[in-house]
């Protein structure tokens, strides 16, 4: 293995041990898993590979990310959330056997339209307050008819809804949501799916036929008051480069673009080949930690696009070359995130393509 610089490593064991956590907190429902935005980094076909015969179903956000799944031979079903908007992408999901959120009336318009025969899986989106998509509830009962009737659409259609607060356990807004989408369901059959990750996890009465999981997949905590530890989710990707310069600064002296960091005193710093242009965030903080030989090391100065500082002051034994862990095992990519004030989404799916993959094992 040629020594590479900023690379990460992905533990598809972690992946399955996700996967059986969900099963465990919902073993009644089918799983669908999100592996929208290249699996939120970790690899669209890897991940689809590795789940093949795992999981029930996968969701993808946009039609070229599901005809990339079929045109590498992943069979099963697979769920597109946002849809169709133009008449043409029809034969498309037709062909790749794919199957659609209708979240508007102007989708019904479409497909009526068409006037074409054809088993079209749909799964009807109701908007119970995230305000994004969905259709109204009130119209639920005449869109729903209005499916029921086109030729193309299968006749088992599927229900669904997004909750907007999830993550927050006390917040109550989420059984409102569920409550709304319920009642407007009321006695119409067919299967039903609300929970993303945090849903699942923390409100049980959203687990309902299918869950849609993404985020705890891939070991981090989709909870604001709980880590990925206390669930027992395992991190499956792991943020790595490399020290390729060590130095001392004189006390005074300033690190990086704009000094925003100055010596206090003589010390010693690490320049780590990762930045921005790896997808390491540029807004993290001073402080922020990363770990070198088991020793957590601050972050000092302003990340740049290919190299970040680290204050090696009061540490042992590190040396030029060593491996650096920006996040992953024993440093969880939300503690990243908090420091950066942003969300581990971001983080996972803003790896940069320069970014090496290994599998681990
Ligand atoms: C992204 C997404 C999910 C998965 O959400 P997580 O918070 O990652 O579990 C589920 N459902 C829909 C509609 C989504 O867009």
């Amino acid at each position: 293995m040629i020594p590479v610089a900023a690379h990460i490593e992905l533990d598809l064991s972690a992946l399955q041990h996700n996967v059986h956590r969900v099963r465990e907190y919902a073993p009644k429902s089918q799983l669908m898993a999100v592996i929208k935005a290249n699996a939120y980094g970790h690899g669209l076909l890897r991940v689809a590979n590795h789940l093949k015969g795992e999981v029930d179903a996968v969701a993808v956000a946009r039609l070229d990310e599901a005809m990339c799944l079929r045109g590498a031979h992943i069979q099963g079903r697979i769920l597109v959330l946002q849809g169709f908007s133009q008449a043409n992408e029809i034969p498309v999901l037709q062909k790749y056997q794919l199957e659609v959120v209708i979240h508007s009336v102007e989708q019904v318009a479409i497909l009526e339209s068409l006037n074409k025969q054809g088993s079209l899986r749909v799964w009807l989106k109701i908007d119970t307050g995230m305000n994004r998509l969905g259709i109204n509830p009130a119209k639920f009962v005449e869109i729903l008819s209005r499916l029921q009737q086109c030729k193309l659409v299968h006749p088992s259609i599927g229900f669904m809804t997004h909750f907007a607060n999830a993550d927050d356990e006390q917040d109550e807004k989420t059984m409102r949501q569920l409550q709304l989408f319920n009642d407007t369901i009321g006695a119409y059959s067919g299967e039903k799916s609300s929970a993303n990750s945090a849903g699942l996890m923390s409100w049980p009465a959203s687990r309902q036929d299918w869950v849609r999981p993404g985020l705890m997949l891939y070991g981090v905590s989709p909870l604001l008051a709980k880590t990925a530890a206390q669930l027992n989710l395992l991190p499956v990707m792991s943020l790595y480069s490399r020290i390729i310069a060590i130095k001392q600064v004189k006390k005074g002296q300033a690190v990086g673009y704009g000094g925003s960091w100055l010596a206090e005193k003589d010390a010693l710093i690490a320049v780590v080949s990762i930045g921005y242009g790896d997808g390491y965030p540029r807004h993290a903080k001073q402080g922020t930690p990363a770990i070198i030989n088991n020793q957590r090391v601050p972050l000092i100065g302003r990340v740049s696009m290919d190299m970040l500082t680290l204050d090696l002051s009061g540490t042992r034994h590190i040396k030029l070359g060593d491996k650096v862990k920006l996040w992953g095992e024993g440093l969880p990519v939300e503690e990243i995130a908090a420091y950066a004030e942003t969300i581990p989404y971001t983080l996972l799916c803003g790896i940069t393509q320069r970014v090496q993959v290994y599998e681990k094992g």
